[in-house]
């Protein structure tokens, strides 16, 4: 589904197949010098479809495409290279670039396998998810000289619409958004989700990725955003989004906590099968292994940021990380979410 959701500016549905994500949403900026597409889908047949058909809707040119990647994930990068002109460029930030090239060669597979094994996934589930991983099965294949690598502040015009590239790492290390100021347009990638909450996880190389996210979560906030484009579903405040988002990793954290008060001694894998999760399995035991793994990676990135603030310790015992809990509950300073003085408009679509 193709539609003009602001002068200038076209969402196009492109679907995600068994995917509980159900769709990503590509924008598309046609009529300047370049057409600017925002995002892009699966390299597979049923998101190509869906895009080149949206971008015909919207009177794109195909041989004036540059693309612009809020993030290194296949189902916002899958498409990049097809859908870009010969003479075009794709945009990233640097840091999603890096890992991209890392990706091909496939270090990071093997490190995150061996991270995995530690917080306790069994190797034959862990072999199972990467059969499977719609994440590496529909990525680009290559990187080539047509990525740019962008960072902060950097700025490309589309026609009339000025956009600027804002940092937010967490969700990936080099996670950006788009800001259109003249409008308050922001468009926010996977940042920032209405109805879903981004998935947040640990990344080699990364010492504490929810600390970094919550900490673009509040830099987000000084935007003042009137109409915020995220990377998947709808629409909806920005500003009481990101203060849900705040609450919800807080209650998280304080879960992770009392959880492991309970049960200390347990592994991530273990700590993860005690937690709740918005999934419909009977059990732990049931939920599907690729669930199984974002689940463990959550619960990391959780149990990363109590670990570097002094709230547990892990105890290596047989190749396995066990979690001891070195305290109750959580400080208030810690994600202490006072409501902050807001400074975005009250005129939000929903
Ligand atoms: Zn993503």
């Amino acid at each position: 589904m193709t539609e003009k959701i602001a002068d200038g500016i076209w969402r196009i549905g492109v679907p995600l197949p068994e995917n509980p994500l159900r769709e990503l949403n590509s924008y598309f900026i046609p009529g300047g010098d370049r057409d600017l597409l925002i995002d892009t889908g699966f390299c597979r047949e049923e998101c190509r479809e869906a895009l080149m058909a949206g971008i015909r809707d919207a009177g794109g040119r195909p041989e004036k495409i540059d693309v612009l990647l809020t993030h290194l994930h296949s189902d916002h990068s899958g498409l990049a290279a097809e859908a870009a002109s010969d003479d075009g460029r794709i945009f990233i930030s640097g840091e999603d670039m890096k890992r991209m090239e890392g990706d091909f060669r496939d270090e990071s597979t093997r490190l995150r396998r061996v991270q995995f094994l530690e917080a306790g996934f069994p190797e034959m589930i862990l072999d199972q998810t990467q059969k499977v991983n719609p994440a590496v099965r529909y990525r680009l294949e290559k990187l080539d000289d047509r990525f740019v690598p962008v960072q902060e502040g950097d700025r490309i015009q589309a026609g009339n619409c000025e956009l600027e590239w804002v940092s937010v790492p967490g969700h990936t290390p080099g996670n950006m958004m788009l800001w259109e100021k003249k409008r308050g347009i922001m468009f926010t990638g996977d940042h920032i989700l209405f109805d879903i909450s981004p998935n947040i996880t640990s990344w080699i190389g990364v010492e504490d990725s929810l600390g970094d996210y919550l900490e673009s979560l509040r830099k987000a906030g000084d935007y003042p955003v009137r109409l915020a484009f995220p990377g998947h579903r709808g629409t909806g405040n920005y500003g009481r989004r990101i203060e849900e988002l705040l609450i919800h990793h807080r209650r998280r954290l304080e879960e992770v906590l009392r959880i492991l008060n309970e049960n200390p001694g347990l592994t991530v894998y273990e700590l993860a099968g005690r937690m709740r999760w918005r999934i419909r399995a009977a059990s732990w035991e049931e939920f599907p292994a690729a669930q199984k793994w974002f689940a463990v990676g959550e619960c990391m990135a959780h149990t990363d940021y109590l670990e570097k603030r002094g709230y547990l310790r892990r105890h290596m015992e047989a190749g396995v990380f066990r979690l001891f809990p070195l305290a109750d509950s959580l400080s208030d300073a810690e994600t202490g979410e006072k409501r902050r003085e807001v400074s975005w408009s009250k005129e939000i679509v929903s």
